[in-house]
């Protein structure tokens, strides 16, 4: 299987911060899938800058509509036009600040899987849902709900890919522990073989929360963990260089 550094940079960066991300890269021996999401208007910008290095673009959102009248979307098809290879899915921020709900992710995993985007798949429990014990039905519910009618051999290998982001994780510099995150990742990869039939080697499973080079070791080093969904560490190009060395 191959081993995933992935940015979310969010609605952060202009064109100088980017031009410093540049200048501090150095992924050209890395062994491992370097891709990053910025901004969506920056994608075309990216695009071009990353020309002659190892990493691909990605949008952060998709619509769940091809193409049409959806004033302020992103089609998945026009930014597979212009070079992105893959979006992200279900973000807690999609589902908490823009109401993204179970129905609505799926519909867009299918758009994005259908039109031959690499899919990201988000999902996460709340702390207060961890603190109840609920983690496992949280997250059996999220991927059963997202990834509903997606069938065995309808995607290639590595088209899908879930990442298991604690929300109580993301932004917040608590991360979780190395064994937190391996049971979430041995959970996720028996709800994929066991309830959907689906051929676990071939759906790499990132964490996502808080990670940074001080804290990768431990938690890239797990059995079903192939990588990480990185936001603020990715944004500079000297930290996601340091994590692709540690994966
Ligand atoms: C994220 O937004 O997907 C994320 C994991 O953020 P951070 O690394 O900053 O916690």
């Amino acid at each position: 299987m191959k081993k995933y550094i992935v940015g979310n940079w969010k609605m952060n960066h202009n064109l100088s911060n980017i031009e410093d991300f540049f200048s501090s890269l150095k992924i050209e021996g890395a062994q491992c899938e370097t891709w990053v999401a910025p901004q969506a208007i920056h994608v075309p910008h990216l695009i071009e800058r990353a020309k002659g290095t190892n990493l691909k673009i990605g949008v952060q959102n998709i619509c769940e509509h091809e193409k049409g009248a959806f004033t302020g979307e992103i089609s998945v098809t026009s930014a597979l036009d212009i070079g992105a290879t893959f979006c992200l899915v279900g973000h807690s921020e999609r589902r908490s600040l823009y109401n993204e709900d179970d129905d609505l992710l799926n519909k867009k995993v299918h758009t994005a899987l259908n039109s031959g985007m690499k899919v990201i798949f988000c999902v996460g429990e709340q702390l207060i849902e961890r603190q109840n014990g609920m983690t496992n039905k949280v997250l059996k519910n999220q991927i059963l709900e997202g990834l509903e009618g997606i069938k065995p051999n309808s995607f290639q290998d590595g088209q899908l890919l879930i990442a298991y982001e604690p929300v109580w994780a993301i932004g917040t510099g608590e991360v979780a522990t190395p064994e937190q995150a391996q049971q979430a990742h041995a959970h996720i990869r028996a709800v994929l073989a066991v309830e959907l039939r689906l051929e676990t080697k071939e759906i790499p499973l990132l964490y996502g929360g808080s990670v940074k080079p001080a804290n990768a070791e431990g938690l890239l080093s797990q059995k079903d963990i192939d990588g990480a969904l990185v936001g603020g560490a990715s944004l500079k190009g000297d930290d996601f260089t340091k994590l692709t060395n540690i994966i």
